[in-house]
Parts: C-alpha cells; structure tokens; sequence
C-alpha cells in the first residue's frame, strides 16, 4: 500500500441537539466542528477531504429561502477558521489544492469550493445527481444550497465509479481504489445524504477510515447507537443509513486496530485535530 500524510483539522462550527444525534442523548446542544482532511499524496500533491464552513455561509443564508437554513442551524466560522485563511498560514498555496474530493453536499462539508479555483472536484454520481436535481427553493430542506457550488463546477468534476478502480471488498462489497495505487480508497456510505463516500487512507502510523456523517458518535458505530429517526427529516434514507452504520460496525468489530473518524464526533476528533500544522503527526 503506498503511504500518503494527513492532517485534520476544523473549519467553522454550529450546534445540534444530542438527542437528536444520538439516541439516548440529552436534551443540550453539542457543538458540531466541521472537520477537513488534508492529505499530501507522493504523486498527486495536496488533496482535501471535505472542506467545511466558509464566511460565504452567511452571504447565501441572506435571503428566503436559504435563511431557514441559518435560523435552524446557527453556524460560527471565522475568517481564521476557513480552509483558504489556514492553507495560507501552513505554507500552502489555495493554487496548490489540485484535488477536493466530497463526501457529500451539505454546507459544512463544501462551504469553502469556491476557493479552490485550481482544483479537480471528486463525489459519487447519485450524491451529484441528487443536488443537481434539487431545485434551489427545496435544497434547504435537505441541507443543500447550491449558490456554495462554484459557477464551473460541472467542467471540474469527476464521478468516483469513472474515474477509480472498483475492488471488490468483504464488508462492503465494492471499495474504490481512487488513483489505482491502493494510497486511498472510497467507500459508498449512502443514507444521511444520497451517494454519500467516506474515504481510507494509510499513513506510516495508523489506518484513518474519514467516514463523514455515516454516524455522528463512536458510540454509533461501536454499539449499533444510531441517531434519533427525527434525524432522518434531512436524512435521505433511513434504511440506507442504518446499513452504512451496520457496515461500520462490522468494519469496527473485525478491524479494531482501524480509526474511524466521523466528521461531528468530537471524542474521536479532538484526539487527531490540530491548530498548529504537522503534516507528520497522523
Ligand atoms: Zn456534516
């Protein structure tokens, strides 16, 4: 398996009620961090996973409909706290990213696209479908708003079944080898968002299994926990999500020594993220 580098860390916040998030929750916010991967590949150079909220989050909610958005879901992000503004402080050039690969369309996962005027755009075919066939007014219902998608987005994009090489795999019956070189690898994990992926990657340290919003807790995944069937209003299946969940937690049980990091789970992350940039510490 060839070897890539991660850091993770977060870019903006808002909150959720843990009830809603887990069930058996309590009744009290949790705070919600938008988590990115930056990963430097030998051959492919910077690549980002997700990319979080971006200031632009306020712009878009502005007006109706898009402000049902910001008045349900109360968002913190910062100028400091954005993607571009961290790259910048590491060293690293937003011209740089040549690759964002997207787990799936909800704002605090491709908040900060438009910045990456350089780069390739990877998602799964039905996660595209899915928001290019939401009309604008009804997007907000499922959590997406499509002003945060760059005007040539379309040109940019590659489908992950096109473009990677399909292996078949025990638990989840396919898993895609992204560059044909086993340095990372996407899995389908439909359920919270339609086509959503999470992605492997190994590092000379330990297995980092990036799952996005397949589970909100470790707990989730660990004890087959999922999240309040309220959830399941933004949720684009139910019955997709519990088998994402139940894979995870087959994964889990066979390969423990795996680190799956869902995107909101605060016990998990703030373990692995970090202000201060250190492309050798995952
Ligand atoms: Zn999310």
């Amino acid at each position: 398996m060839n070897k890539v580098k991660l850091f993770l860390n977060y870019a903006g916040y808002c909150f959720a009620n843990e009830k809603h998030a887990i069930q058996g929750g309590e009744n009290k916010p949790v705070k919600f961090n938008a988590l990115y991967g930056l990963i430097l590949h030998p051959e492919k150079g910077w690549i980002l996973f997700d990319t979080g909220y971006a200031e632009r989050f306020y712009d878009v909610t502005k007006n109706f409909p898009n402000k049902i958005y910001a008045k349900i879901t109360k968002v913190f992000v910062k100028t400091e706290d954005e993607i571009q503004w961290q790259l910048n402080s590491f060293g690293i050039k937003v011209s740089d990213i040549k690759h964002v690969i997207i787990s799936h369309f909800h704002a605090d996962h491709i908040g900060g696209l438009k910045d990456f005027n350089n780069a390739q755009f990877y998602c799964s075919r039905p996660a595209y479908k899915q928001m290019k066939n939401m009309p604008s007014f009804l997007g907000v219902t499922k959590g997406i708003l499509k002003d945060l998608i760059p005007a040539d987005f379309d040109s940019r994009l590659s489908f992950i079944e096109d473009i990677a090489v399909p292996t078949h795999d025990e638990i989840f019956g396919v898993k895609y080898d992204l560059w044909g070189d086993t340095s990372m690898f996407i899995y389908d994990l439909p359920g919270h968002a339609a086509g959503q992926i999470g992605m492997q990657v190994q590092t000379t340290k330990n297995n980092y299994f990036l799952v996005s919003d397949a589970c909100w807790y470790k707990k989730s995944f660990e004890k087959m926990c999922p999240a309040h069937p309220i959830a399941s209003i933004i949720f684009d299946s139910w019955k997709a999500y519990m088998s994402s969940l139940e894979k995870l937690h087959l994964l889990h049980i066979q390969s423990p020594q795996i680190i799956i990091v869902p995107t909101h789970c605060n016990e998990t992350t703030s373990k692995l993220v970090s202000a201060k940039f250190d492309i050798d510490a995952l």
